[in-house]
């Protein structure tokens, strides 16, 4: 009976090492597996209990290190979520920067060059006429000389208020250089870009009319040359042209005018 009792006891140990020995390999199946939450259930003492002790403090230390790292992981995604954003921000601070006329806060030649392509490249598709208006100021020059630098960057600043008060919103204002200004009209007919053209000289004249100096004889005005797509040229480049050739052509017959150019008869076969 004594053998059968020690016999059954042995039995019973050997397969509660046997459980321990499975729970061990289990447990370390699920760390292998990535599952760090895994433990082995201690269950009381022996070598098996040991070895599962000691390999819990092992997944305690791995799991505190995936938590330091998922942490550590977060926050670099959010600093590098704040940096992207950061390096638009400057970008398009940058773009602003190097589209705009400073003196007048107006778009400058760059954008007009650009939006200008854009409208015509839309033109062609849609059938959808853009013209574009070039001023320069009259006698400005001789403002400047009586007036002085300063007043004469005032009544630019003044003109470019003007114009752009006066254009649509979907019109393009640019200081095209010096006392030049240009404006992009999409969606116009010649005649209504002519018309348009007219307003923004009288709308120059009058602000100029404003500052005007005292005592003085100086008189500055606009004058303006209009350019279509299409009909006026085939590209922005050429459409500018055309609307300078007009504007030159006020110029040297007196100012204050509204120009565009007839087109070139066709030449004979
Ligand atoms: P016109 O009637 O033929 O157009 O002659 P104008 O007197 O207007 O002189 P023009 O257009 O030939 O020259 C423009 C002048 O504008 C020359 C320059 O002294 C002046 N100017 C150009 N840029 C600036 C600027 O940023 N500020 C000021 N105050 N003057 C400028
Ligand atoms: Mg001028």
């Amino acid at each position: 009976a004594a053998a059968m009792v020690s016999g059954l006891l042995a039995l019973a140990v050997a397969r509660a090492s046997l459980r321990a020995l499975d729970d061990l390999a289990d447990t370390l199946e699920r760390l292998g597996r990535g599952e760090l939450e895994a433990r082995y259930p201690m269950r009381g003492s022996g070598e098996v209990d040991h070895l599962g002790h000691n390999i819990n403090l092992m997944a305690d230390q791995l799991e505190a290190a995936r938590s330091e790292f998922d942490r550590e992981k977060a926050d670099l995604k959010l600093r590098v979520t704040g940096q992207t954003r950061d390096l638009q921000q400057a970008n398009r601070l940058l773009m602003d920067i190097a589209n705009r006329d400073v003196l007048t806060g107006l778009a400058n030649r760059r954008r007009l060059e650009l939006e200008l392509e854009r409208h015509i490249t839309l033109s062609k598709r849609t059938g959808v006429p853009v013209a574009v208006i070039m001023m320069d100021l009259d006698k400005f020059k001789q403002y400047n000389d009586t007036a002085g630098h300063l007043a004469g960057d005032a009544l630019l600043q003044s003109v470019a208020t003007t114009l752009r008060a006066r254009a649509r919103a979907t019109d393009l204002v640019v200081r095209w250089g010096g006392d030049e200004f240009c404006i992009l009209v999409p969606g116009t007919s010649p005649d209504g870009a002519l018309k348009a053209a007219e307003g923004f000289v009288g709308s120059i004249r009058d602000t100029a009319a404003a500052l005007q100096l005292p005592d003085s004889d100086v008189v500055v005005g606009a004058s303006a040359g209009v350019a279509c797509y299409p009909g006026d040229g085939e590209d922005g480049t050429e459409l500018v042209a055309r609307a300078d050739e007009a504007l030159y052509q006020v110029k040297a017959t007196g100012r204050g005018q509204v120009l565009r150019l007839p087109r070139a008869a066709p030449s004979p076969p």
